[in-house]
């Protein structure tokens, strides 16, 4: 059965100028940045296990802009340590944007990339080939397991590739977020695809907790704007998808009301601000 409201997925161009508008209108990044610049430089200090070279992993990882902040903290916790720095991202202009960024930004020398254009798990597949028994020291998946069909088979296997010094960064939107609420109303509306999409740190808290996989929780406090109609529609395409030309009038309607609902967002000097906040999970070995 077709999705009621098609994901952005599906049409990978729009999906990109909207993920672009996105970055543009809130404050993912900003947030971001502040925990790799305050908190990460604490976590990858107690990583390495002394060795003289660290292996890590980023899948999804966009243009690189969140990388080579956290690649960049890195070499000031570990000044005199290589890297071999695996990047998995499948999409080709993502891949193009990241390399620009690599041959603009100074200081990279002593990290050797690798370009992985490839899922996650055919990631999986590619690695247990090519390099079984090998082991990371560092791993992260920022806002990426909303493209997997297996979320936690996905964590699970990514952290079976660590050193036991190692560490698994995690970054979704937050269970208590805007976004959080919205999947669990309109759950059959906007959840329905083949891949996970709706996925929290919530959801992934739940299956460590049930594992009895040590982790730390952080929360970041992100918003974005969504006053403008654009922005409603930027909101829309984000997540929600289109609106399909099935759906009927009503879901559409409860989806913008509840997307400027208290439990959303609230308003500040009458701009609407959307409740965006960042949950990061660094999990253990
Ligand atoms: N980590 C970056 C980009 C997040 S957007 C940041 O936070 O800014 C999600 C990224 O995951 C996109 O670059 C997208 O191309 C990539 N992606 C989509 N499906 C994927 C999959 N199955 N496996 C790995 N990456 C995927």
């Amino acid at each position: 059965m077709a999705a009621p409201f098609r994901s952005l997925v599906e049409d990978y161009p729009r999906y990109l100028k909207s993920f672009e508008l996105f970055l543009e209108r809130s404050s993912e990044h900003q947030c971001m940045q502040d925990f790799i610049h305050n908190t990460l430089p604490d976590i990858l200090a107690s990583i390495g296990g002394g060795r003289s070279i660290f292996n890590v992993m980023g899948g999804g990882s966009g243009a690189g802009e969140i990388d080579l902040g956290m690649l960049a903290q890195l070499h000031l916790k570990h000044p005199h340590v290589k890297v071999d720095n695996e990047v998995v991202e499948p999409s080709n202009d993502m891949l193009h944007k990241y390399k620009v960024r690599v041959s603009t930004t100074p200081d990279l020398d002593h990290i050797n990339f690798e370009w992985n254009k490839m899922t996650a798990s055919e990631f999986e597949k590619h690695w247990q080939q090519k390099n079984p028994g090998k082991k990371m020291d560092f791993i992260h998946m920022i806002q990426m397991l909303y493209y997997v069909t297996d979320p936690e088979a996905t964590v699970s296997f990514f952290r079976s590739l660590l050193h036991k010094d190692g560490k698994l960064l995690i970054i979704l939107v937050s269970g208590e977020s805007g976004w959080g609420k919205l999947w669990t109303t309109f759950k059959k509306q906007l959840c329905n695809t083949e891949i996970s999409q709706c996925v929290t740190t919530g959801d992934i808290k739940t299956f460590l907790d049930t594992e009895g996989i040590p982790y730390q929780n952080y929360e970041l406090l992100s918003q974005m704007d969504i006053t403008e109609s654009g922005q409603a529609e930027l909101s829309r395409e984000k997540s929600l998808g289109e609106r399909g030309k099935e759906e009927p009038k009503d879901h559409f309607g409860a989806l913008l009301d509840l997307l400027r609902h208290p439990d959303c967002s609230k308003e500040v000097n009458g701009r609407i601000i959307f409740n965006n906040n960042l949950g990061v999970l660094v999990v253990e070995p």
